[in-house]
């Protein structure tokens, strides 16, 4: 699993992440809510190590992680933006995470097709991204992510540039994917409907500060704060 503990992040004297706290059970799909600002990509980017924390600590797989590089900590991501290689096939895409690690070719090839597999984009591996929707392109960058089996998924919304019957369907097929997977997931919304219906545990963020942890379930019927209270919106 992930440990963050009481983290920091300044930028200037403002303050992006401000003491943070949260404990995300390995094997678990985690959905850090929040409105624009309230420091979900930072914190993401924190558990990555594409930032170093002013203070506080960051475990994974119970390992002090805090000043271990991004390779280090063997994690996989995918942005919302997230450009796969434009010259290379879905396949090649897919493989390449494996291909700079050495792995032996025959494997590698093995598992893509897997992944191919595992992402319902078999009969795709030859095309060019730019012969893709949004959405495969975004399964793509998910087995790629998936390909070197992090032991931990960062997702910042990555389906947000998408429309929203597409973004529907993506998101009950990452529950679905992840429900095969098991791999520990932190999935960044500012989208409660998103956040309510995926996860198993949202973290709820606004101005930097968690304001409150819990299944879905716990949110709606015990908002802690008034903010999550109006931010959730009326149980319906
Ligand atoms: P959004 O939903 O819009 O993506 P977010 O919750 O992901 O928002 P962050 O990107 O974490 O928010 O940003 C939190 C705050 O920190 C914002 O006010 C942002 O302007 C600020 N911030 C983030 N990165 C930097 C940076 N590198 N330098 C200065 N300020 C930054
Ligand atoms: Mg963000």
């Amino acid at each position: 699993g992930i440990v963050v503990e009481s983290v920091s992040k300044h930028f200037g004297s403002f303050k992006a992440v401000d003491q943070v706290s949260v404990e995300i059970k390995s094997g678990s799909l985690v959905a850090l809510l929040g409105p624009s600002g309230s420091g979900k990509s930072t914190l993401l980017r924190l558990i990555a190590g594409l930032e170093m924390p002013d203070s506080g600590k960051i475990l994974l797989t119970g390992k002090d992680a805090t000043n271990q590089s991004v390779q280090e900590r063997n994690i996989g991501f995918v942005f919302q933006h997230y450009a796969l290689f434009k010259h290379l096939t879905v396949r090649q895409n897919i493989a390449f995470g494996l291909e700079i690690r050495k792995a032996h070719a025959k494997k590698v090839k093995g598992r893509v097709e897997q992944l191919l597999e595992l992402v319902q984009l078999s009969g795709l591996g030859d095309r060019y991204p730019s012969q893709l929707s949004g959405g495969q392109r975004q399964r793509v960058a998910l087995a790629r992510a998936l390909a070197v089996e992090p032991s931990v998924l960062l997702l910042d919304e990555p389906f947000g540039a998408l429309d929203a019957k597409v973004r529907k369907d993506l998101r009950a097929w990452l529950r679905r994917l992840h429900d095969e997977v098991h791999v520990t997931t932190v999935f960044v919304t500012h989208d409660q409907e998103e956040a309510m219906e995926v996860s198993d545990e949202v973290v709820v963020m606004n101005k930097g500060r968690v304001e409150q942890i819990g299944t879905p379930a716990d949110i709606y019927d015990n908002p802690a704060t008034a903010f999550v209270m109006s931010f959730i919106g009326p149980v319906n």
